[in-house]
């Protein structure tokens, strides 16, 4: 270990609902978490306030100068390029952004930025269901489906930062608009908002199903649990509906694993959580579409992370040169 790698880190997951902190140790220890909510106005100077004054109570809290640390690492829900500036983030109204020079300013402290899942994938590969191998990918399966693709121990960001949008790799065609504005993208079939859309698309045709009278009591889209509950039941259109988020999430993996050849795929998010439901069936499926089949060694897994891979990955994204 070098000097830098003796020191903590502070990892943060930056999220249009929530920001999480975690002091953590250079063994990836978690020694202390935090978690404060997203402004809504998502306005950028309210949350670098936000973001500045909770690192420094850390730091207080904790009794750590400035120089016991050896950064903050960053991973919010966007675009950055490779100067830590965020290009766009949809989910918080922000475009071309120098959220790193900027909190490197008010921090004095080294500041690294990154995507979210990119990062998440990160803390997966270091700690988690990534752990011990050098090619794997996450993918995290919440309101979109986001990724994090880990090549020879690396976190992969393309050669303009603009890769790994897997989310958006077109596999069909969709009954509605994903919301970067193309058709057909993986994240409109294979994401909690897809299953709730085309459970939603199924009751309206009139399809018979116990959802139906969930969804006159509540008076709002049924959810994405609400969906898998009845699928465990044998409710026909969450079965349905399930049934198709399975085979497009097999097509999406199998076109991973044949471009890719990574040793795991790890599925996190919010869906990942009811993987009893839809694991098996989708390693039978995406073996039936990849290319060397049967012997096929790449192994999908659920994250085993949850909510802390973002902090412990942008912890470990300053430990990356
Ligand atoms: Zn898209």
């Amino acid at each position: 270990m070098n000097q830098a790698q003796q020191k903590k880190m502070i990892g943060i997951d930056l999220g249009g609902t929530s920001i999480k902190f975690g002091l953590i140790s250079p063994e990836g220890k978690i020694l202390r978490k935090v978690k404060r909510k997203t402004p809504s106005t998502k306005n950028f100077e309210e949350i670098l306030k936000l973001i500045v004054g909770e690192v420094e109570k850390i730091l207080r809290d904790n009794r750590l100068t400035k120089e016991e640390i050896h950064g903050v690492g960053i991973g919010f829900p966007g675009v950055a390029n490779g100067n830590g500036d965020v290009v766009f983030a949809n989910n918080l109204y922000w475009e071309n952004k120098p959220l790193q020079k900027s909190l490197e300013k008010e921090l004095s402290l080294r500041v690294k930025v990154g995507n979210d899942a990119s990062l998440a994938g990160f803390g997966e590969f270091h700690f988690g269901a990534m752990k011990n191998t050098r090619n794997a990918l996450l993918l995290t399966l919440g309101t979109g489906l986001g990724a994090g693709v880990i090549i020879n121990g690396k976190v992969f960001h393309g050669s303009h930062y603009l890769g790994t949008e897997i989310g958006h790799m077109i596999v069909g065609e969709n009954f509605y608009n994903c919301n970067c504005g193309n058709n057909g993208c993986l994240e409109t079939f294979a994401s909690a908002t897809a299953l709730v859309k085309y459970a939603t698309y199924l009751l309206d045709a009139g399809e018979t199903s116990s959802l139906k009278k969930t969804l006159e009591k509540q008076q709002k889209p049924v959810t994405p649990q609400q969906i898998i509950d009845a699928a465990r039941r044998h409710d026909e259109v969450a079965e349905k509906a399930l049934k198709r988020f399975i085979h497009y999430l097999a097509i999406g993996l199998s076109n991973l694993i044949n471009i890719f050849d990574p040793e795991v795929i790890a599925l996190g998010g919010g869906l990942s959580e009811s993987g009893d439901v839809f694991l098996e069936e989708l390693r039978r499926l995406t073996k039936t579409h990849t290319y060397v089949k049967e012997q096929n060694p790449t192994k999908i897994v659920i994250a085993e992370l949850k909510n802390d891979a973002g902090i412990l990955g942008s912890a470990m994204f300053l430990l990356e040169d």
